[in-house]
């Protein structure tokens, strides 16, 4: 197997990718180094799998080994890391004033951050960068990841906040104890954004619950990440999450029409313009497909350490599904008193048939029909198989039977079990 050994000096990095069908192994040998912002123990083997693009930067000096085969291995010396560094270190002085804002006041709260910017910037990087910057500070922020598309702490589909504890693992991101987590249902807030832009203020008034209950987390306050849509409804869409998380700073990447747009329409709140690194891969559509699967699998299989997910029958009887919004009707065929916003956030009950196969469905914690529009989900399943003749349903599940008496979300994500 190939090996190389790199030798990285000041404020360098080196990029590479992981292509074929092997992982691959880093071992930092001397010297300090980190990947997007989580320090590498000296001497321990991390482990990346195939689709992995990584960055190993280094403040001070480092010599790292890789074996196995990557593919656009380079050092780069122009990062934008010094910039990134300097935001957090922005973001730490409110912090700091916060902390002692609480000595006089109760309700202060450190900064609301939100990072937006065009698809392929490194908006997810930046996220994790300036948490896991926090977290060695001793901060406790809360992430929140409104990117449906390619969610960080759920399945593609969802929109979750996590309290962030520690710094991300290398290997498998942040940990995922007690996230909460709301079912959006499809993977672009395009096909619904009635329905998206709900769930934003819904989780914006909990996150805000939780920042009012535990000072420390107050005072670290909260990293937002976002989708890639910024024109027309998706440009609205991000103007409101601004307003439901009362953002106080927000991080435009590499776009300066969406840096001019936001000066202009939103004066009242800090935007900063910082640019992309030049490391960001670009993904193509395959390759989202491929990433949106993973986000699944990993959620039923676990990544490194390994979870048992069951599979169980189920008759059609003990399934009681919705599925939110209704198919649009043109305008003329919709009642005078009826809006296309009553239509998009409709719940429309599902009777179990063939037509389930494949398909993701939410777990929801909700216990009246009424109340699943706004209430968090617990879980997901799979529908594996459908028998029609036997009235049952096969399901991937991550908990033994039996399952919980509960509602359930139909979502348009579909998976296809091949392990
Ligand atoms: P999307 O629009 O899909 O949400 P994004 O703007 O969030 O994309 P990221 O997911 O942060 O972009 O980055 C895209 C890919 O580039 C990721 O696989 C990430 O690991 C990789 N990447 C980010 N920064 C670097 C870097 N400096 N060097 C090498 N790879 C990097
Ligand atoms: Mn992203």
């Amino acid at each position: 197997m190939a090996e190389n050994e790199y030798r990285l000096e000041t404020n360098s990095e080196l990029r590479f990718e992981v292509e074929g069908k092997d992982s691959v192994e880093l071992v930092l040998i001397s010297g300090k180094a980190e990947i997007f912002g989580t320090e590498l123990a000296p001497n321990k083997v991390y482990k990346f799998n195939p689709g992995a693009k990584v960055a190993v930067y280094t403040w001070f000096t480092c010599c790292v080994k890789i074996k196995g085969k990557t593919e656009g291995t380079y050092i780069a010396k122009e990062t934008p890391m010094i910039m990134y560094l300097n935001m957090h270190a922005c973001l730490e002085k409110l912090r700091v004033q916060a902390d002692d804002n609480f000595t006089q006041d109760q309700s202060t709260r450190g900064p609301v951050t939100m990072i937006v910017g065009p698809s392929d910037v490194g908006k997810t990087t930046l996220c994790k960068i300036l948490l896991n910057y926090a977290v060695r500070q001793g901060r406790r922020p809360i992430y929140v990841d409104l990117d449906v598309g390619q969610g960080d702490i759920s399945i593609c589909g969802t929109m979750g906040a996590v309290l962030v504890e520690r710094t991300a693992s290398v290997e498998e991101g942040f940990s995922q104890e007690a996230p909460l987590v709301f079912s959006f249902g499809h993977t672009t807030p395009r096909t619904n954004h009635t329905l998206y832009n709900i769930l934003v203020s819904r989780m914006a008034v909990i996150v805000h619950e939780k920042m009012a209950c535990i000072r420390k987390v107050a005072a670290s306050g909260v990293v937002i990440n976002t989708c890639g849509w910024v024109k027309d409804e998706g440009y609205k869409s991000l103007t409101h999450v601004a307003q439901a998380f009362e953002v106080d700073v927000i991080i435009v990447l590499d776009q300066e029409r969406l840096y001019n747009e936001l000066v202009r329409d939103i004066p009242f709140i800090k935007v900063v313009y910082l640019p992309k690194s030049g490391g960001v891969v670009e993904r193509t559509r395959q390759m989202r497909i491929k990433s949106r699967d993973n986000s699944i699998h990993k959620y039923f299989y676990g990544a490194k350490t390994k979870y048992h997910p069951y599979s169980f029958d189920v008759p059609y009887s003990q399934l009681q599904i919705y599925k939110i919004g209704a198919p649009a009707l043109p305008d003329s065929c919709m009642p005078a008193d009826m809006k296309v916003d009553d239509h998009m956030t409709k719940l429309v009950p599902v009777e179990p048939s063939p037509k389930l196969k494949h398909s993701i469905l939410a777990i929801s914690m909700a216990t009246e029909s009424t109340d699943l529009l706004m209430t968090n989900v617990a879980g997901f399943l799979c529908v594996l198989e459908v028998d029609d003749e036997k009235k049952s349903v096969t399901v991937l599940s991550p908990q033994p039977q039996p399952l919980p008496k509960a509602l359930m979300i139909l979502t348009e994500v579909l998976f296809m079990d091949s392990s």
